[in-house]
């Protein structure tokens, strides 16, 4: 389960940003060369009593150009309703209700996304006055609080956190890499989860409950942890010849759901049919990390060539995961089995990664001026900024006059681009535009 997600609301000056500085729990210095942008603090992490979440503080992302205020707002609260489990609305005592508030406040309260009122600037808690009138944005009751001095956050921060999601019961596998194991029928998924799980190097865990069900199969190696998942199915499977071929099909993709990581297996002597596409395709649009091993290398003739000639037949008919990584293996043998939980590591922490506003803009912009953005109907297009919204998978916002003019290749080469300077090998990455004008 992915961390929540609180989102800083409010208009300029209530406090955003003294309050996400707060919360987050470090002061950063304000480093931003990138013209157009006056901070680069969009997300940070923060904890309270034992839970950990990500904050974002919207107030972060500023144009220069004098954006005018009402657009930027909704804009803002429009990307914190998107992306936020819990929205924190800054208002500001000393200014009282502002005409500006009750259009945000109305924005919110037509979300239905938890909502927490941070009424900000008190300085005498005793006097209860000071903040009465916001009950009026039908928000439910402000918080009185003082970024500036830390007072009260911890009410605030209590507020926060009792809107999030239960913690599952299954907190201690948190840590645990969960390994969906994919493929048409006789690839040979059953013999690699005996092999891995026969392994001496590889320690069954024989607590039950420690995963969601019993059909899976929580296990170590070389400390780290991993979650085998419907273990039980795909070991039940090969008994079932006849009408296994859809049904296994279909059970491959559910796991596929609550996986972190896809091993996408392929046959060796088999080559890639369609229904091999198709599963890989589905395991790219549910945006998993994945990694791409062939089996029953053992019975391939080999030569000095066969490694790459495979790779190019391969990336040929899997061309939408060409980002990722092939490894030939026998579960026979075992023959660089570790490998594939190695390579599980990795993807898994490429799928988590996250890229700074800076260095993405960075990218971005010295992309758009090696090759830059066509004239659209007239009127030039223009990208003015990215930021990554969202992890596993990365996932990019990128802000448009016109993204319905944009094409899809000039998004596919700024993707290339992405891969090229920052990798996420095993991981589809997602490349959204939004409207800004
Ligand atoms: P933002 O534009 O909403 O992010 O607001 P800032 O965090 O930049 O704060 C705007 C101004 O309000 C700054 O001068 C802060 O020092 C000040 N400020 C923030 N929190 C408090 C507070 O609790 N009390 C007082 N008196 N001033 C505050
Ligand atoms: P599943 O249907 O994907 O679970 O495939 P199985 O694990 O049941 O394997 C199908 C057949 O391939 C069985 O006869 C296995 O013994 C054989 N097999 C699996 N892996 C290998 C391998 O690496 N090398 C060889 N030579 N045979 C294998």
């Amino acid at each position: 389960m992915s961390k929540p997600v609180v989102a800083i609301v409010g208009r300029p000056n209530v406090g955003k940003s003294t309050l996400f500085n707060r919360l987050a729990g470090r002061r950063k210095a304000i480093v931003e060369d990138m013209p157009g942008i006056t901070r680069d603090r969009l997300y940070e992490s923060a904890e309270w009593l034992g839970r950990e979440f990500m904050i974002i503080d919207t107030g972060g992302i500023r144009f220069d150009d004098g954006e005018l205020f009402a657009r930027e707002v909704k804009w803002q609260a429009q990307l914190a309703i998107d992306e936020a489990d819990v929205i924190v609305f800054v208002v500001d005592t000393k200014d009282g209700v502002t005409h500006e508030d009750e259009q945000v406040a109305s924005i919110l309260r037509k979300s239905q996304k938890p909502v927490v009122l941070a009424a900000n600037k008190v300085e005498n808690f005793d006097k209860q006055l000071e903040f009465y009138e916001f009950y009026n944005l039908g928000l439910g009751e402000p918080i009185p609080v003082s970024a500036m001095h830390g007072r009260n956050t911890n009410d605030l921060l209590d507020a926060i956190i009792a809107h999030f999601a239960p913690q599952s019961a299954y907190q201690e596998d948190e840590d645990a890499i969960k390994i969906a194991i994919v493929g048409r029928p006789n690839v040979g998924k059953s013999s690699l989860v005996n092999s891995l799980l026969g392994e001496e190097r590889v320690i069954v865990s024989d607590v039950p409950g420690t995963t969601r069900d019993a059909i899976d199969t929580p296990f170590k190696f070389d400390g780290n942890q991993y979650i085998l998942i419907d273990t039980a199915g795909i070991r039940k499977k090969s008994r079932i010849k006849e009408p296994a071929e859809r049904y296994s099909v279909v059970r491959s993709l559910k796991s596929v759901e609550r996986a972190d990581v896809v091993i996408i297996m392929l046959d060796a002597t088999a080559g890639v049919n369609e229904q091999d596409q198709r599963i890989a395709g589905y395991v790219h649009e549910q945006g998993k990390a994945n990694i791409i091993v062939v089996n029953k290398w053992d019975l391939v003739e080999k030569d000095e060539y066969t490694m790459n000639k495979f790779d190019k037949e391969i990336r040929e008919d899997l061309k939408f995961i060409s980002y990722s990584p092939i490894l030939y293996v026998s579960a026979l043998t075992k023959k660089r089995i570790y490998k594939i939980l190695e390579l599980a590591d990795f993807v898994a922490e490429q799928h988590h990664r996250r890229i700074s506003t800076s260095e993405l803009n960075k990218v971005i912009s010295e992309a758009m001026l090696l090759n830059p953005l066509p004239g659209g109907g007239g009127r030039r297009l223009k990208i003015y900024y990215c930021t990554q919204v969202r992890t596993a998978p990365p996932t990019f916002v990128l802000f448009a006059n016109n993204p319905e003019q944009i094409h899809f290749s000039y998004l596919r080469y700024l993707e290339n681009t992405l891969r090229s300077n920052f990798g996420f090998e095993g991981t589809p990455i997602s490349l959204i535009l939004r409207k800004r004008e």
